[in-house]
């Protein structure tokens, strides 16, 4: 249930509408607004009789019943898009998006370069691994705090936001002294421990699509963050598993727009792992800015070849300019839509 309240209601007239909801048998998840009080109540309960008892009071301006079991993300707590502020940057408004670089953090000079290269294409994250999930225990699992003291640098040359793994709830919180962005990568979807951890970290989040998850795992896994205190989460498609073995993942576009239809939380692509070949990579990524994503994270390195990890998904610098320079008939189009739509709610 969601339980807007009247905008001249007293503290105790609060008070007095969150113990009702207790009597009922329900707990308050989350009371959040910056003009309004809106009160969100999760549980099981006798609903209607619930929501006519507090219909009946004075300070509540209205008290609705949620259908989807992913409460807080979902359009029926909040039909307006979620904007999420970093500094200056906002995800989820009137700009797309571009977050870029490499997959590993793996040197000074390779973050450096990528860094100051991604910025001048137009990127405005850094994105690049320090602590790295990797199939085999065997290959590269990341440069862990060195790696992070790199973004940061790089952050403090060019001025770009990072965004960067955290794979253990032990790591959150040194990862979140580093980061702008918390990735939750998609071996760590439905790892329940991180997501409620990150719902106190005080960092967005970037959760990624698990392997083989739904587009209800994901709002669930996204509910758990947000229902943990978080609001500031962003969902990242970045291709499934299926029998299709010419890409490295089968990406769903077309979740970006069910996901548009069914959250109010910003929605980003992430074409490189959908596709696992650095060819197909600007032509999903032109499809990912025509069908409404929000941003997209994309992996560029200076030299492919010679990348520990993603090589062939990785495009080179010049590469990334181009395709950022050949997207821009597209975000201009998404600039145009968005205008229209965000006038329309
Ligand atoms: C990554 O971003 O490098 C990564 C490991 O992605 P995913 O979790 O989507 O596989
Ligand atoms: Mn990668």
């Amino acid at each position: 249930m969601i339980i807007s309240i009247r905008r001249n209601a007293t503290r105790e007239q609060i008070d007095e509408v969150c113990e009702r909801i207790r009597d009922f048998g329900y707990k308050i998840h989350a009371i959040e607004g910056e003009e309004r009080v809106v009160i969100g109540a999760v549980g099981v309960g006798d609903v209607t009789h619930c929501l006519e008892s507090l219909e009946a009071m004075a300070q509540v301006e209205s008290a609705v019943r949620i259908s989807a079991p992913y409460k807080f993300v979902s359009k029926e707590f909040r039909s307006t898009r979620t904007r999420i502020r970093i500094g200056e940057l906002e995800i989820g408004g009137d700009e797309f998006v571009m977050m870029a670089g490499p997959c590993s953090v793996e040197s000074e000079q390779q973050i450096m370069t990528s860094a100051e290269a991604v910025a001048k294409a137009g990127a405005k994250v850094l994105r690049g691994g320090a602590f790295k999930p990797r199939t085999s225990p065997y290959d590269f699992q990341g440069m862990a705090e060195e790696g992070l003291k790199l973004l940061a640098k790089a952050r403090e040359a060019t001025g770009l936001k990072i965004v960067t793994e955290v794979m253990s709830d032990q790591d959150v919180a040194l990862v979140a002294d580093y980061a702008d962005i918390m990735q939750v990568g998609a071996r760590n979807m439905q790892n329940f421990a991180l997501l409620k951890t990150l719902g106190k970290c005080g960092r967005p989040v970037l959760l990624k699509r698990g392997l083989s998850a739904t587009i209800k795992e994901l709002l669930m896994s996204a509910e758990y963050i947000v229902a943990h205190g978080n609001p500031d989460v962003m969902l990242c498609e970045r291709g499934i598993r299926t029998f299709e073995t010419i890409t490295r993942n089968t990406c769903d576009i077309v979740a970006v727009a069910a996901l548009n239809e069914l959250t109010h939380l910003p929605v980003i692509l992430d074409p490189s792992h959908a596709t696992g070949k650095r060819s197909l990579v600007p032509a999903l990524a032109r499809a990912g800015v025509a069908i409404g994503a929000d941003g997209m994270i994309v992996e560029a390195h200076p030299q492919p070849e010679k990348a520990v990890s993603d090589g062939a998904q990785s495009l080179n610098l010049t590469q990334f300019a181009q395709m950022m320079n050949d997207l821009k008939p597209y975000t201009e189009l998404w600039k145009l839509q968005r205008g229209s739509s965000s006038a329309k709610s």
